[in-house]
């Protein structure tokens, strides 16, 4: 018998209090059909793990005070709004500080030993929250503050994130856009929401090479992810020699998604998976958390979860198939990260 991977699971209905109104796509369906699916999907090795609200000084590891006393400051309020798209309810505060938390609690548990690595299948969603501004759904950047925390509090220093949601994490990016120490990969339609994540943008002065953007155009799919993956997001990750993967696992890059354009299907999130498995392995001691961000059609959203804790599961990481993308896909960032790092192709 194979050994399954002990793997932990955060996840709470207490998820679902943060309410963003009638047709908003973020909802707290969103975590229901993800708990739905947990209760069918069994396997040995998942450890449920229990959140806890982040600290004002653990969020304040990434954002800036008073953007945290704004957050704050809707608490109670039945309704407010940072934007269009980024509506608040009562509860939206405490909910965004045990979103926070629920990552710290995995990523505790990951450093402790007692998972190998696991899932936080937390809202509201992170990557594009900014140190100083809420957006696109985002309140406090989950993922960010958990890099901070894994520097601060492990004393680790070198930390990968790679962001597969279909959207350019632009809060993400901005974190560490002048930090060495943190390289930050994202994959994402573009041009499209945010805007940001032109494969010109590689960081800054000494972090030169620490961002790396892979902007697609619509209609991509396995075949163009795994080649990413494969041919520039791995290469540079071996050669970055990250302590810790996180990965900012958004799963509207889904055919299935309504709101972006993309092909990816379950098996893309697998290939994706495995292969970030193979770095964390390499020079993580298999560290490696996913934290949740987009993902809007609920049964791709049930469907990708389940496939991708099912490769978290594996006793350690296999072949990814090769991939045939369409030419010239990665032509723009192979030419910005040349500079940076030993690229073939
Ligand atoms: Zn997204």
């Amino acid at each position: 018998m194979l050994t399954r991977m002990q793997t932990g699971l955060v996840v709470d209905p207490r998820y679902e209090e943060h309410d963003t109104g009638p047709g908003h796509p973020e909802s707290p369906a969103r975590v229901r059909a993800i708990r739905a699916v947990l209760e069918q999907y069994r396997r040995p090795g998942l450890v449920p793990l229990e959140p806890r609200p982040a600290t004002q000084e653990e969020i304040a590891l990434n954002h800036a005070p008073a953007h945290v006393a704004r957050v704050a400051a809707t608490a109670g309020r039945p309704a407010y709004a940072f934007d269009a798209d980024t509506p608040t309810s009562a509860r939206s505060y405490e909910i965004a500080r045990l979103a926070a938390g629920g990552c710290l609690v995995l990523l505790d548990a990951i450093m402790d030993g007692a998972v190998a690595n696991g899932f936080a299948f937390v809202r509201p969603p992170g990557h594009h929250a900014e140190p100083d501004r809420a957006m696109g759904f985002c309140l406090f950047n989950n993922v960010a503050i958990g890099a901070r925390y894994l520097q601060r509090r492990h004393g680790l220093r070198r930390i990968l994130i790679v962001d597969w949601d279909v959207h350019h994490g632009n809060g993400t990016q901005d974190s560490f856009y002048d930090d060495p120490d943190v390289l930050y990969v994202s994959t994402h339609q573009y041009p499209f929401y945010p805007g940001t994540g032109a494969a010109a943008e590689v960081g800054g002065g000494a972090a030169a090479g620490r961002t790396l953007n892979v902007p697609f155009p619509a209609g991509c799919g396995d075949d163009e992810y795994v080649a990413a993956f494969s041919r520039v997001i791995v290469p540079v990750a071996e050669q970055f020699r990250p302590e810790f993967v996180i990965v900012s696992a958004g799963f509207d890059a889904h055919r299935r998604d309504p709101l972006a354009s993309m092909t990816v299907t379950e098996e893309g999130y697998r290939a994706m998976t495995r292969l970030l498995r193979g770095v964390a392995a390499t020079h993580a001691q298999g560290r490696l958390a996913a934290v949740l961000e987009g993902g809007y059609d609920l049964r791709a959203l049930q469907a990708s979860v389940a496939t991708v804790l099912d490769e978290l599961g594996t006793a350690g990481p296999g072949e990814v198939a090769s991939a045939r993308p369409r030419a010239g896909v990665l032509d723009a960032t192979l030419a910005a990260q040349r500079p940076f790092w030993d690229l073939a192709g």
